[in-house]
C-alpha cells in the first residue's frame, strides 16, 4: 500500500558464536500502534531491538523503516532521523538542557531551542533544566530519555523496559506519555517488559517470543484464552 507499516521484520536472524539469538523472525509494527515483545530472559528481545536500531548487524533477513530498507543506509542509528531509541543512557556530567542540544545536533532538529523549551514544559523537566543528567533519579531521567528520543519527532519508538526501574505512579506516567504518542498519530512503538499489567494495559498487541522464535502474536487481553490460559502471565509456563 502506500502507507507502509513504520516498522517491517522479516525472517530476521541473529546468531553468534554458539547460540542462535533470533531464529526466523517476522513481524510489523503499524502507525499509532503500540507493539509488546514479550518473553524470557534469554528469549531475544535486546537482540531483536539493537537489530532494529542498526546497532547490530543482523546475520540474516531485513528490516524495512517506513518502507526503506535498513542495510541499503549509508550509516545507521544515530543518523536517521526517523526513528529513535530510548534508554540509551544519557551523558551524565551534561546537564538536562546540554544533553537535548547535544542530540539535537546530532539529530539536524530544526529551530532546536523552541523544540527543546517544548519539551521540557511536556515532560515536566523545566526545573532539572540545568541539573546534570547523573544526579537525577531513575524516573527523570527516563523523562529526559524519552524528551531526548521525541526531539526529531520519531516515527518508531524503541522502548527496551522502559519502566522497570519506575515506582509504580511513574511508571503510569511514562506508560500515558508513551500511549499519547502514538494516539497523536506520530508513530508507531516498539516496547519490551516483563510486567505484564502493564503490557496488557498499554500494547494493541504482542509478540511472545522464546529461544529467538515468535510463538505467538495477538491481543493481549484475548491471547490467553485462545491459547487455553487465564493470562498472559502463564504463557511464561
Ligand atoms: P532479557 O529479558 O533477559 O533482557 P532478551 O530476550 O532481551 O533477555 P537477548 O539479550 O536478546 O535476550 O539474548 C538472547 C540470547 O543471545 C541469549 O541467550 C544471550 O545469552 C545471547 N547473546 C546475546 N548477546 C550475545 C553476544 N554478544 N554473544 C553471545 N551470545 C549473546
Amino acid at each position: 500500500s502506500s502507507n507502509p507499516p513504520v516498522l517491517s521484520v522479516r525472517e530476521l536472524c541473529k546468531s553468534y558464536a554458539s547460540t542462535v539469538a533470533v531464529d526466523g523472525i517476522s513481524f510489523e509494527v503499524g502507525r499509532n500502534e503500540i507493539v509488546g515483545l514479550l518473553g524470557p530472559n534469554g528469549a531475544g528481545k535486546t537482540t531483536t531491538i539493537n537489530m532494529v536500531l542498526g546497532v547490530l548487524e543482523p546475520t540474516s533477513g531485513a528490516i524495512h523503516i517506513q518502507g526503506v530498507d535498513l542495510s541499503k543506509r549509508r550509516s545507521q542509528a544515530l543518523e536517521y532521523t526517523n526513528f529513535a531509541a530510548v534508554y540509551a543512557p544519557l551523558p551524565g556530567n551534561l546537564t538536562v538542557v546540554q544533553n537535548l542540544r547535544y542530540f539535537g545536533m546530532i539529530y539536524g532538529v530544526k529551530r532546536v531551542s523552541e523544540r527543546i523549551e517544548a519539551l521540557l514544559q511536556e515532560f515536566d523537566l523545566a526545573r532539572f533544566r540545568d541539573t546534570k543528567c547523573g544526579v537525577l533519579s531513575s524516573g527523570e531521567q527516563t523523562r529526559v530519555a524519552l524528551a531526548k528520543a521525541m526531539l526529531n519527532r520519531p516515527q518508531l519508538l524503541l522502548l527496551d523496559e522502559p519502566t522497570a526501574s519506575l515506582d509504580p505512579s511513574t511508571a503510569r506516567d511514562i506508560r500515558a506519555r508513551i500511549r499519547d504518542f502514538t494516539a497523536k498519530g506520530t508513530g508507531g512503538v516498539l516496547w519490551t517488559s516483563h510486567n505484564m499489567y502493564e503490557v496488557e494495559e498499554v500494547c494493541d498487541r504482542v509478540l511472545f517470543m522464546s529461544r529467538g522464535k515468535v510463538l505467538l502474536q495477538g491481543d493481549p487481553r484475548k491471547l490467553p484464552q485462545e491459547h487455553g490460559k487465564a493470562t498472559l502471565e502463564e504463557l511464561f509456563i
